[in-house]
């Protein structure tokens, strides 16, 4: 028998999940932003749920070149444009739109041969400082790249750093709005956060929206807000068994640097996952607050330091729990549970991303479709 450890993609969780970001900007049309291998849950996986967007945004040509092969004729969008000039060539032969965030970029495509002009978006740095041109520079940029043969259509976009949180986006929607006022061209602005945050603007759902975390069932402002409120569905469920389990006697430790000290008598199960797997190692154990877990469908707590292969939990709450049992790690448990992975990552001290994007390749994905039953 292999490892019990595997990870399951709920296609009609995604599928829920982009309905759930049309209602939101219904107006808009719906980037699925499938970035760092769907976030984890491996694009060719996804395809299927997600395409009714109206189109894919990512970084890697790798993975814009395997949207084409699995068949995906609409739009792509690379969401930090060309890395090296002959990015530009793979453009032109898939038909790929691209972010302009840079003057290099604008020399690169002034130089680039081709036959059909590319679209591209424009990004405004409008007070994140990580990509795209200053307010001041922006209409520079759009004005050459207009004169640009090899250029079609310029969308104006931007990306907002506060739009989960107590900043907000007001700042840098009007950093935006005062230097594209007259320019034409569709306009993307919202993230996930935004999206759901802020999209009872007009100006905030634009033309496109990219919606990202929130696909993957996590709530993007957690724990401000979490998936039960958005209405959101996990997608990926990480689940193991218990392949041990011991018996403590007050005073017994657990697990390395014994970081744990059982006060009383206390039983505790061992699950086949660690951080080899993609589960955070500085996710707390009891003597903390502990980090949620559960074992038939309970919810219990971490005990003790997670390792390589395996972590410990309490099961003091869970005495018919043995060997064989189920272990949620995040996702769907039996008998209709759920851990949202915004609890686990909060429990770590991170957010749902780097969890799914985390889960490392040793461990084997089921695509699935229902949530399963137990
Ligand atoms: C990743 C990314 C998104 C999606 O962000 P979420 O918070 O996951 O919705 C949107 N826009 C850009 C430019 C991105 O890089």
């Amino acid at each position: 028998m292999p490892r019990p450890i595997e990870a399951l993609v709920h296609a009609d969780a995604l599928t829920h999940n982009l309905a759930r970001a049309r209602a939101a900007a219904p107006d808009a049309r719906v980037w699925a932003v499938v970035k760092a291998a769907a976030y984890g849950h491996g694009i060719a996986r996804v395809y299927e749920a997600l395409r009714g967007a109206d189109g894919f945004a990512l970084l890697d040509l790798a993975e814009a070149q395997l949207l084409r092969e699995l068949g995906w004729r609409g739009p792509i969008l690379l969401l930090e444009g060309a890395f090296e000039p002959r990015d530009l060539e793979l453009c032109s032969r898939l038909n790929l739109w691209h972010v302009v965030h840079h003057v290099a970029q604008v020399d690169w495509l002034a130089m680039h041969k081709t036959q059909a002009p590319h679209r591209v978006f424009l990004k405004m740095n409008s007070g994140m400082n990580r990509l795209g041109f200053t307010p001041m520079a922006y209409r520079g940029a759009w004005a050459r790249l207009d004169a640009l043969p090899q250029v079609d259509e310029i969308a104006l976009m931007t990306h907002f750093a506060d739009a989960d949180g107590e900043r907000g986006i007001a700042h840098q929607l009007q950093a935006f709005a005062d230097a594209t006022r007259d320019l034409p061209g569709e306009r993307c602005l919202s993230n996930s956060a935004a999206t759901l945050r802020h999209a009872a603007d007009a100006q905030v759902r634009a033309d496109w929206v990219r919606a990202g975390i929130m696909l993957y069932g996590s709530a993007p402002d957690f724990p401000s807000h979490d998936i039960a409120h958005w209405d959101l569905r996990p997608t990926m469920t990480l689940r193991s068994r218990l392949i041990a389990t011991q018996q403590l006697a007050a005073g017994d430790c657990v697990g390395y640097g014994s970081t744990y000290t059982a006060t009383a008598p206390m039983r505790i199960g061992i699950a086949a996952c660690g951080y080899a797997d993609g589960y955070p190692r500085h996710a707390p154990g009891l003597a903390g607050h502990g980090t949620p877990v559960l074992v038939d469908g309970r919810r219990t707590r971490l005990v003790g330091r997670v390792s390589m292969d395996m972590l410990a939990v309490d099961l003091g709450a869970l005495p018919q729990a043995e060997v064989g049992a189920e272990v949620t790690l995040w996702g769907h448990g039996p008998h209709g549970s759920v851990l949202p992975i915004d609890d686990v990552a909060h429990a770590a001290g991170t957010i749902g991303y780097e969890l799914m994007c985390a889960l490392a390749p040793r461990v084997p994905v089921k695509l699935a479709g229902a949530a399963p039953a137990d």
